[in-house]
């Protein structure tokens, strides 16, 4: 039986693992917490989710589980991720980490934190998408220069980070199947007398409205002609499945750090 602790338990993400960690064999919830100021602190886990008591109390800080489990589930923010991975690989204990919006300077160091532990980190843990990433950059070779790329994502009005973590990983992914440099390919905002649109751009726009769960498009814009590749996630519970199956593989793995084509077994091998 795998042993999970889950980060940011109150939060929407945190309670749909809970949820998904319930009705799972093999894994179960031993440690729960969240932000020292999170209104539930001190509630059960279960109750928060919507389960009914489970005798897992919501702890204010990582210090206070750490030693309860085998595997962090983390979908917070990059500030509480950060930390967490800090402690969890000072103690060799595997995360799973969902949470989106890391800087530059954070992704460096948490590849080199996370490289030491088992560790799985995806952006967007749900099958479709993962399988878009693959698909995504074999049509931007076969399409080549003379089709546009655009990259479109579409989330709900609470979500803090924009363009979403898929959004950006799928840019990259798009970027290296052209030979382009992301950083200098980008282009975030289009707005006034912008001119012509060069060949070498990826354009990425985001829409936030109502409730949307997540939406993603790769429009490859030819003359005569576009192809459109779109994933849209209808519920969370996907997102927490993948976390929940990728918490339940990585646990088992070599020390590394994996993204969630390697738990699916899909990551084209080069
Ligand atoms: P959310 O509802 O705001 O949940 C985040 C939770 O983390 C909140 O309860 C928050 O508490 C808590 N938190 C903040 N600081 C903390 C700390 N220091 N220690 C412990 N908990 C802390 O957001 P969400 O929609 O669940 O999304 C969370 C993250 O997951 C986002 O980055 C989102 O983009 C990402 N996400 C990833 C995937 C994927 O498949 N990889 C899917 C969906 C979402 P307070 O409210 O008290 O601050």
């Amino acid at each position: 039986m795998i042993k999970a602790i889950v980060a940011g338990a109150a939060g929407r993400m945190g309670i749909k693992i809970i949820n998904m960690i319930h009705k799972s064999e093999g894994i179960s919830l031993t440690g729960a917490f969240e932000h020292p100021k999170n209104p539930k602190l001190g509630t059960d886990a279960g109750l928060t989710a919507g389960l009914g008591e489970i005798g897992v109390k919501i702890a204010g800080s990582i210090d206070e589980v750490i030693d309860l489990g085998d595997v962090v589930i983390d979908f917070t923010v990059p500030e509480a991720t950060l930390n967490n991975l800090r402690k969890a690989s000072s103690l060799g204990i595997s995360m799973v980490i969902g949470t989106t919006g890391f800087s530059k300077e954070d992704t460096e160091e948490l590849e080199e934190l996370a490289g030491k532990i088992r560790c799985v980190m995806a952006p967007n843990m749900s099958v479709g998408v993962n399988v878009m990433f693959r698909i995504a950059a074999e049509m931007a070779e076969i399409l080549g220069k003379d089709f546009d790329i655009e990259v479109l994502e579409a989330h709900h009005r609470l979500k803090k980070d924009a363009p979403s973590g898929t959004a950006m990983r799928l840019a990259r992914i798009l970027a290296e199947a052209t030979g382009l440099d992301l950083e200098e390919a980008a282009v975030y905002q289009r707005k006034g007398i912008i001119g012509q649109r060069s060949d070498n751009e990826i354009g990425i726009q985001s829409l936030r409205a109502g409730d949307i769960t997540g939406d993603h498009t790769v429009m490859f814009g030819g003359t005569g002609e576009r192809l459109e590749l779109i994933h849209r996630a209808q519920s969370r519970d996907n997102f927490a499945r993948g976390a929940v199956r990728a918490a339940k593989w990585v646990v088992n793995q070599a020390p590394g750090l994996y993204d969630m084509q390697d738990v699916l077994g899909i990551k084209k091998r080069t």
